[in-house]
Protein backbone atom coordinates (compact mmCIF):
# COMPACT_ATOMS: atom_id res chain seq x y z
CA UNK A 1 0.00 0.00 0.00
CA UNK A 2 0.96 3.78 -0.76
CA UNK A 3 2.28 6.19 2.02
CA UNK A 4 -0.03 8.67 1.73
CA UNK A 5 1.30 12.44 1.42
CA UNK A 6 -0.20 14.54 4.04
CA UNK A 7 -0.48 18.15 2.80
CA UNK A 8 -2.34 19.11 5.59
CA UNK A 9 0.57 18.79 7.76
CA UNK A 10 3.40 19.98 5.17
CA UNK A 11 1.45 23.29 4.12
CA UNK A 12 1.08 23.72 8.13
CA UNK A 13 4.81 23.21 7.93
CA UNK A 14 5.42 25.86 5.11
CA UNK A 15 3.07 27.96 7.12
CA UNK A 16 5.16 27.69 10.41
CA UNK A 17 8.32 28.58 8.67
CA UNK A 18 6.67 32.13 7.30
CA UNK A 19 5.66 32.53 10.24
CA UNK A 20 9.22 32.77 12.30
CA UNK A 21 10.55 34.25 8.94
CA UNK A 22 7.63 37.09 8.77
CA UNK A 23 9.02 38.18 12.43
CA UNK A 24 12.48 37.89 12.26
CA UNK A 25 11.93 40.48 8.84
CA UNK A 26 10.65 42.61 11.07
CA UNK A 27 13.11 42.49 13.72
CA UNK A 28 15.53 43.14 11.09
CA UNK A 29 13.59 46.12 10.11
CA UNK A 30 12.45 45.01 6.79
CA UNK A 31 8.89 45.58 5.95
CA UNK A 32 5.79 43.27 7.07
CA UNK A 33 4.51 41.63 4.40
CA UNK A 34 1.15 42.75 2.82
CA UNK A 35 -1.44 40.69 1.01
CA UNK A 36 -4.09 41.93 -0.82
CA UNK A 37 -7.26 40.05 -2.04
CA UNK A 38 -9.47 41.04 -4.24
CA UNK A 39 -12.95 39.22 -5.33
CA UNK A 40 -15.68 40.69 -7.43
CA UNK A 41 -19.37 38.98 -6.97
CA UNK A 42 -20.60 36.80 -4.44
CA UNK A 43 -19.49 33.13 -6.15
CA UNK A 44 -19.67 31.17 -2.81
CA UNK A 45 -16.79 29.26 -3.49
CA UNK A 46 -15.16 31.82 -4.47
CA UNK A 47 -15.54 33.84 -1.09
CA UNK A 48 -14.44 30.91 0.60
CA UNK A 49 -11.36 30.86 -0.92
CA UNK A 50 -10.70 33.94 -0.46
CA UNK A 51 -11.87 34.57 3.54
CA UNK A 52 -9.18 31.20 4.23
CA UNK A 53 -6.21 33.14 2.26
CA UNK A 54 -7.08 36.32 4.22
CA UNK A 55 -7.57 34.41 7.12
CA UNK A 56 -4.28 32.73 6.87
CA UNK A 57 -2.63 36.25 6.29
CA UNK A 58 -3.39 37.47 9.43
CA UNK A 59 -2.30 34.08 11.62
CA UNK A 60 1.02 34.61 9.57
CA UNK A 61 1.63 38.16 10.72
CA UNK A 62 0.84 39.79 7.41
CA UNK A 63 -0.99 42.92 6.75
CA UNK A 64 -3.79 41.81 5.09
CA UNK A 65 -6.70 43.33 2.88
CA UNK A 66 -9.53 42.11 1.38
CA UNK A 67 -11.55 43.97 -1.47
CA UNK A 68 -15.18 43.00 -1.88
CA UNK A 69 -16.17 44.64 -5.40
CA UNK A 70 -20.34 44.18 -6.23
CA UNK A 71 -21.09 41.44 -9.16
CA UNK A 72 -21.18 44.54 -11.72
CA UNK A 73 -18.15 46.40 -11.03
CA UNK A 74 -16.62 47.44 -14.87
CA UNK A 75 -13.51 46.42 -15.98
CA UNK A 76 -11.82 49.77 -15.40
CA UNK A 77 -13.07 50.24 -11.91
CA UNK A 78 -10.92 46.92 -11.19
CA UNK A 79 -8.45 48.02 -13.42
CA UNK A 80 -8.38 51.14 -11.21
CA UNK A 81 -7.72 49.17 -7.90
CA UNK A 82 -5.27 46.88 -9.01
CA UNK A 83 -3.23 49.95 -10.36
CA UNK A 84 -3.56 51.63 -6.87
CA UNK A 85 -2.56 48.36 -5.15
CA UNK A 86 0.53 47.88 -7.36
CA UNK A 87 1.73 51.67 -6.02
CA UNK A 88 0.78 50.66 -2.25
CA UNK A 89 3.75 50.19 -0.55
CA UNK A 90 2.30 48.21 2.08
CA UNK A 91 1.05 45.50 -0.60
CA UNK A 92 3.57 43.48 -1.15
CA UNK A 93 1.33 40.43 -2.93
CA UNK A 94 -1.88 41.24 -5.13
CA UNK A 95 -4.30 38.40 -5.81
CA UNK A 96 -7.23 38.87 -7.98
CA UNK A 97 -9.58 36.12 -7.24
CA UNK A 98 -10.75 33.94 -10.82
CA UNK A 99 -13.45 33.82 -12.18
CA UNK A 100 -14.39 37.37 -12.90
CA UNK A 101 -17.94 38.02 -13.99
CA UNK A 102 -17.97 38.04 -17.58
CA UNK A 103 -17.78 41.78 -18.52
CA UNK A 104 -14.29 41.76 -16.91
CA UNK A 105 -11.38 40.19 -19.13
CA UNK A 106 -9.37 38.27 -16.73
CA UNK A 107 -6.71 38.26 -18.80
CA UNK A 108 -6.15 41.86 -18.96
CA UNK A 109 -6.36 41.98 -15.70
CA UNK A 110 -3.76 39.77 -14.43
CA UNK A 111 -1.33 41.19 -17.03
CA UNK A 112 -2.05 44.91 -15.13
CA UNK A 113 -1.04 43.20 -11.52
CA UNK A 114 2.56 44.13 -11.21
CA UNK A 115 4.92 41.64 -11.46
CA UNK A 116 6.66 42.30 -8.04
CA UNK A 117 3.69 41.94 -6.65
CA UNK A 118 1.81 39.14 -9.00
CA UNK A 119 2.11 36.15 -6.17
CA UNK A 120 -0.23 34.27 -8.15
CA UNK A 121 2.23 34.17 -10.28
CA UNK A 122 0.26 34.32 -13.53
CA UNK A 123 1.73 37.56 -15.36
CA UNK A 124 3.88 36.97 -18.53
CA UNK A 125 6.90 37.99 -16.85
CA UNK A 126 6.67 35.02 -14.54
CA UNK A 127 5.31 32.85 -16.85
CA UNK A 128 8.20 33.84 -18.81
CA UNK A 129 10.67 33.40 -15.95
CA UNK A 130 9.43 30.01 -14.97
CA UNK A 131 9.61 28.71 -18.87
CA UNK A 132 13.40 29.69 -19.40
CA UNK A 133 13.95 28.12 -15.75
CA UNK A 134 14.83 31.54 -13.69
CA UNK A 135 13.18 30.41 -10.48
CA UNK A 136 14.65 32.40 -8.26
CA UNK A 137 13.41 35.57 -8.95
CA UNK A 138 9.91 34.13 -10.37
CA UNK A 139 6.84 33.92 -8.29
CA UNK A 140 6.06 30.24 -8.99
CA UNK A 141 1.87 29.61 -9.64
CA UNK A 142 0.86 28.32 -5.81
CA UNK A 143 -0.71 24.67 -6.75
CA UNK A 144 2.62 23.42 -9.16
CA UNK A 145 4.76 25.20 -6.56
CA UNK A 146 3.24 22.85 -3.47
CA UNK A 147 3.16 19.80 -5.92
CA UNK A 148 6.85 20.03 -6.12
CA UNK A 149 7.11 20.12 -2.19
CA UNK A 150 4.91 17.39 -1.76
CA UNK A 151 7.08 15.58 -4.59
CA UNK A 152 10.39 16.72 -2.82
CA UNK A 153 9.37 14.77 -0.07
CA UNK A 154 9.57 11.46 -1.54
CA UNK A 155 12.35 11.86 -4.07
CA UNK A 156 14.51 14.87 -2.88
CA UNK A 157 14.98 18.25 -5.45
CA UNK A 158 16.82 16.15 -7.85
CA UNK A 159 14.41 14.68 -9.78
CA UNK A 160 16.86 13.13 -12.65
CA UNK A 161 16.39 9.93 -14.03
CA UNK A 162 12.57 9.93 -13.45
CA UNK A 163 10.31 10.17 -15.58
CA UNK A 164 7.00 12.21 -15.13
CA UNK A 165 3.36 12.73 -16.80
CA UNK A 166 1.45 15.80 -16.26
CA UNK A 167 -2.43 15.34 -17.25
CA UNK A 168 -3.50 18.61 -18.05
CA UNK A 169 -1.76 21.79 -19.79
CA UNK A 170 -3.62 25.02 -18.22
CA UNK A 171 -1.29 27.78 -17.56
CA UNK A 172 -2.55 27.44 -13.64
CA UNK A 173 -1.54 24.10 -13.44
CA UNK A 174 -0.56 21.68 -15.86
CA UNK A 175 2.15 23.67 -17.87
CA UNK A 176 3.89 25.20 -14.91
CA UNK A 177 4.11 22.13 -13.45
CA UNK A 178 5.85 20.39 -16.42
CA UNK A 179 8.11 23.05 -16.35
CA UNK A 180 9.07 23.25 -12.18
CA UNK A 181 9.19 18.74 -12.99
CA UNK A 182 12.03 19.80 -16.08
CA UNK A 183 13.54 21.86 -14.09
CA UNK A 184 14.38 19.64 -11.55
CA UNK A 185 16.07 16.95 -14.22
CA UNK A 186 12.80 14.79 -14.77
CA UNK A 187 11.71 13.27 -18.01
CA UNK A 188 8.51 15.11 -18.72
CA UNK A 189 5.41 14.15 -20.83
CA UNK A 190 2.33 16.95 -20.83
CA UNK A 191 -0.91 14.72 -21.26
CA UNK A 192 -4.13 16.28 -22.52
CA UNK A 193 -7.66 15.80 -23.70
CA UNK A 194 -6.16 14.72 -27.21
CA UNK A 195 -3.87 12.19 -25.98
CA UNK A 196 -4.40 9.21 -27.14
CA UNK A 197 -4.14 6.24 -24.91
CA UNK A 198 -3.50 8.12 -21.69
CA UNK A 199 -3.50 5.06 -19.41
CA UNK A 200 -0.41 3.36 -21.00
CA UNK A 201 1.44 7.25 -21.13
CA UNK A 202 0.49 7.48 -17.59
CA UNK A 203 1.85 3.73 -16.67
CA UNK A 204 5.22 4.81 -17.91
CA UNK A 205 5.48 7.85 -14.93
CA UNK A 206 7.69 7.21 -12.32
CA UNK A 207 6.10 10.92 -11.08
CA UNK A 208 2.22 10.34 -12.62
CA UNK A 209 0.26 14.42 -11.96
CA UNK A 210 -3.21 14.40 -12.41
CA UNK A 211 -4.48 18.18 -13.05
CA UNK A 212 -7.89 17.35 -15.39
CA UNK A 213 -10.89 17.88 -13.09
CA UNK A 214 -12.51 14.97 -14.20
CA UNK A 215 -13.84 12.45 -10.81
CA UNK A 216 -11.37 9.77 -10.77
CA UNK A 217 -10.22 9.43 -14.23
CA UNK A 218 -6.75 7.94 -13.32
CA UNK A 219 -7.88 4.52 -12.55
CA UNK A 220 -5.58 1.86 -10.68
CA UNK A 221 -3.86 0.48 -13.55
CA UNK A 222 -2.89 3.70 -14.93
CA UNK A 223 -0.25 3.57 -12.01
CA UNK A 224 2.99 2.45 -12.56
CA UNK A 225 3.53 0.10 -9.23
CA UNK A 226 6.02 2.39 -6.79
CA UNK A 227 4.89 5.48 -8.60
CA UNK A 228 4.02 9.09 -6.87
CA UNK A 229 0.42 10.04 -7.55
CA UNK A 230 0.17 14.05 -7.12
CA UNK A 231 -3.51 14.61 -7.33
CA UNK A 232 -4.62 18.03 -8.17
CA UNK A 233 -8.01 17.30 -8.93
CA UNK A 234 -10.71 18.73 -7.14
CA UNK A 235 -14.39 17.86 -7.84
CA UNK A 236 -17.10 17.59 -6.11
CA UNK A 237 -19.88 14.44 -6.52
CA UNK A 238 -23.15 12.93 -5.45
CA UNK A 239 -23.62 10.22 -5.29
CA UNK A 240 -26.96 9.36 -4.47
CA UNK A 241 -30.02 11.62 -4.67
CA UNK A 242 -30.15 13.91 -1.90
CA UNK A 243 -26.67 13.06 -0.85
CA UNK A 244 -24.17 15.67 0.92
CA UNK A 245 -21.55 16.59 -2.24
CA UNK A 246 -18.43 14.89 -1.08
CA UNK A 247 -14.50 16.21 -2.82
CA UNK A 248 -12.79 13.57 -4.93
CA UNK A 249 -9.74 13.92 -6.90
CA UNK A 250 -9.25 12.91 -10.42
CA UNK A 251 -7.20 9.80 -9.42
CA UNK A 252 -9.52 6.85 -8.40
CA UNK A 253 -7.72 6.82 -4.63
CA UNK A 254 -8.18 3.65 -3.25
CA UNK A 255 -7.35 1.62 -6.32
CA UNK A 256 -4.24 3.66 -7.26
CA UNK A 257 -2.72 3.18 -3.70
CA UNK A 258 -2.60 -0.37 -4.04
CA UNK A 259 0.03 0.62 -7.02
CA UNK A 260 1.54 3.87 -6.03
CA UNK A 261 4.48 4.05 -3.64
CA UNK A 262 3.25 7.35 -2.59
CA UNK A 263 -0.02 9.36 -2.81
CA UNK A 264 -2.07 12.52 -1.70
CA UNK A 265 -5.32 12.23 -1.29
CA UNK A 266 -8.22 14.71 -1.37
CA UNK A 267 -8.71 16.60 0.55
CA UNK A 268 -6.14 16.96 2.52
CA UNK A 269 -3.15 16.70 -0.32
CA UNK A 270 -2.58 19.53 -2.83
CA UNK A 271 -5.28 21.86 -1.46
CA UNK A 272 -3.88 22.51 1.54
CA UNK A 273 -0.40 23.63 -0.39
CA UNK A 274 -1.87 26.37 -2.59
CA UNK A 275 -2.55 28.93 0.37
CA UNK A 276 0.40 27.92 2.21
CA UNK A 277 2.43 28.26 -1.16
CA UNK A 278 0.55 31.93 -1.76
CA UNK A 279 1.82 32.96 2.01
CA UNK A 280 5.64 31.93 0.89
CA UNK A 281 5.28 34.06 -2.44
CA UNK A 282 4.04 36.72 -0.05
CA UNK A 283 6.85 36.79 1.98
CA UNK A 284 9.39 36.36 -0.55
CA UNK A 285 7.96 39.37 -2.09
CA UNK A 286 8.32 41.37 0.79
CA UNK A 287 11.85 40.18 1.97
CA UNK A 288 12.34 41.41 -1.74
CA UNK A 289 11.30 44.47 -1.46
CA UNK A 290 13.47 45.14 1.96
CA UNK A 291 16.36 44.33 -0.24
CA UNK A 292 17.08 40.91 1.71
CA UNK A 293 17.26 37.63 0.61
CA UNK A 294 14.12 35.53 0.26
CA UNK A 295 14.79 32.48 3.41
CA UNK A 296 14.32 29.17 1.90
P1 LIG B 1 -8.53 23.28 -16.66
O1 LIG B 1 -9.96 22.94 -16.94
O2 LIG B 1 -8.04 24.64 -16.97
O3 LIG B 1 -7.59 22.22 -17.41
C1 LIG B 1 -7.90 20.87 -17.44
C2 LIG B 1 -6.92 20.14 -18.30
O4 LIG B 1 -7.30 18.77 -18.33
C3 LIG B 1 -6.92 20.61 -19.76
O5 LIG B 1 -5.59 20.73 -20.22
C4 LIG B 1 -7.68 19.52 -20.50
O6 LIG B 1 -7.20 19.26 -21.82
C5 LIG B 1 -7.35 18.31 -19.67
N1 LIG B 1 -8.39 17.29 -19.82
C6 LIG B 1 -9.73 17.46 -19.73
N2 LIG B 1 -10.37 16.29 -19.94
C7 LIG B 1 -9.41 15.36 -20.18
C8 LIG B 1 -9.43 13.99 -20.48
N3 LIG B 1 -10.57 13.33 -20.56
N4 LIG B 1 -8.26 13.36 -20.67
C9 LIG B 1 -7.09 14.04 -20.57
N5 LIG B 1 -7.01 15.35 -20.29
C10 LIG B 1 -8.15 16.01 -20.09
O7 LIG B 1 -8.33 22.94 -15.12
P2 LIG B 1 -7.22 23.43 -14.06
O8 LIG B 1 -5.87 23.07 -14.53
O9 LIG B 1 -7.50 24.81 -13.65
O10 LIG B 1 -7.62 22.50 -12.82
C11 LIG B 1 -7.56 21.09 -12.90
C12 LIG B 1 -8.15 20.51 -11.63
O11 LIG B 1 -7.37 20.93 -10.53
C13 LIG B 1 -9.57 20.95 -11.31
O12 LIG B 1 -10.24 19.88 -10.66
C14 LIG B 1 -9.38 22.07 -10.33
O13 LIG B 1 -10.49 22.24 -9.46
C15 LIG B 1 -8.18 21.58 -9.59
N6 LIG B 1 -7.40 22.65 -8.96
C16 LIG B 1 -7.01 22.43 -7.68
C17 LIG B 1 -6.25 23.36 -7.03
C18 LIG B 1 -5.83 23.06 -5.63
O14 LIG B 1 -5.48 23.96 -4.91
N7 LIG B 1 -5.81 21.79 -5.23
C19 LIG B 1 -5.87 24.63 -7.66
C20 LIG B 1 -6.22 24.71 -9.06
C21 LIG B 1 -6.98 23.74 -9.67
P3 LIG B 1 -7.37 20.35 -23.03
O15 LIG B 1 -6.33 21.38 -22.75
O16 LIG B 1 -7.09 19.54 -24.23
O17 LIG B 1 -8.76 20.87 -22.93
Amino acid sequence: MAEVINGKLVGEEVVAKVKEATASLLEDGGAQPGLAVVIVGEDPASQVYVNSKSRKAKECGFHSEQHTLPAETSEADLLGLVEKLNADPAIHGILVQLPLPAQIDSAKVIQAIAAEKDVDGFNFTNVGKIGVGELDSAFVPCTPAGCMILVERVHGKDLSGLTAVVIGRSNIVGKPMANLLLAANCTVTIAHSRTRDLATLARTADILVAAVGRPEIVKGDWVKPGATVIDVGINRVVSAEGEKARLVGDVAFAEASENAGAITPVPGGVGPMTIAMLMANTLASAYRASGKPSPQ
